[in-house]
């Protein structure tokens, strides 16, 4: 499992790979942000491919 490092929250490696850094690093999970804000961190960390499927 990985955590957010915004708040500690457990996250899936799953979420971690879709929304996090390219290091899987989580800066915002559902415990903390909003989904639109998560999603806003996956396109600013290049990953808008995956919000467009
Ligand atoms: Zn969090």
């Amino acid at each position: 499992m990985k955590t957010c490092n915004s708040c500690g929250q457990y996250v899936s490696v799953d979420f971690a790979r879709v929304f996090g850094t390219n290091n899987n690093q989580v800066f915002a999970c559902l415990a903390c942000s909003t989904m639109s804000e998560i999603s806003e961190q996956g396109k600013a960390a290049g990953k808008e491919r995956y919000s467009s499927v």
